[in-house]
């Protein structure tokens, strides 16, 4: 190599490593949605991360859509990729135990176990511990309550069902879907489902098209003040 060409070449490499990084490098910076200003839905996933995740999450990606994943511990770990994937792309996860037992008839150091194990395979897959409860079968009392507030849990049900493990079937999915979306509603759904992750694509744009953001409970719940043990919506007799 000629002298001339080699001090090129050094000259090149020094403009190389002074060039600013490129542009591109920033994710771009949303404003976050306020659903006290527009229309808002969460679409919640429980018993997952289910066989279908990556679907499910490819299909969130494409229409910018938010949800929250109700995940069962076992599952975490033995499919903890999807929980970081769903962590990395802004989803909620929350705890929907580790082995989806009745709390309500359960012992306390069970429940306790159960929702322990589960935060701790969440923060191993993906450095978070979730912030919200979703008892198995959308069943609490009193103690599931007092155990939920020593984890500094709310507990979230839904305000809808998509009915999606009975039905499985895409149509009735969206169609069950689309009649009880409302303003800050919670929809329950499945990732384990196959026809629900298959009526998505078809569901998400629907949902879009009404004037609905997808986003994930902890938005909708924002203006609440849910307190730890707090359950949400309030289902019909409960008391504290
Ligand atoms: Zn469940």
């Amino acid at each position: 190599m000629s002298r001339q060409i080699s001090s090129l070449l050094a000259i090149a490499a020094v403009c190389v490593t002074l060039a600013p990084a490129p542009a591109f490098a920033q994710a771009p910076k949303k404003a976050p949605v306020d659903c006290e200003q527009v229309k808002c839905i969460a679409l919640t996933f429980d018993d997952g991360p289910g066989q279908y995740a990556g679907t499910l999450l490819d299909t969130l990606k494409k229409y910018d859509a938010k949800a929250t994943f109700f995940l069962e511990g076992q599952y975490v770990k033995s499919r903890p990729a999807f929980v970081k994937r769903m962590v990395a792309e802004g989803h909620e996860v929350g705890n929907h135990s580790y082995s989806h037992p009745d709390f309500t008839k359960a012992e306390a150091g069970t429940i306790r176990n159960e929702i322990k194990k589960t935060q701790d395979a969440v923060k191993k897959a993906a450095g978070v511990e979730p912030k919200l409860l979703r008892p198995p079968y959308g069943l609490a009392d009193l103690q599931v309550a007092d155990v939920a507030t020593e984890f500094g849990m709310p507990m979230i049900l839904w305000t809808a069902g998509s009915e999606d493990w009975s039905s499985k079937n895409v149509d009735a999915i969206k169609k069950k879907t689309m009649e009880v979306a409302q303003p800050n509603g919670i929809i329950l759904m499945h990732d384990w489902v196959k026809q629900t992750v298959d009526a998505m694509p078809a569901l998400v744009k629907s949902l879009q098209k009404k004037g609905y953001h997808l986003v994930t409970v902890s938005d909708i719940v924002k203006g609440q003040d849910l307190q730890p043990g707090d359950i949400f919506p309030v289902p019909a007799g409960w008391e504290k």
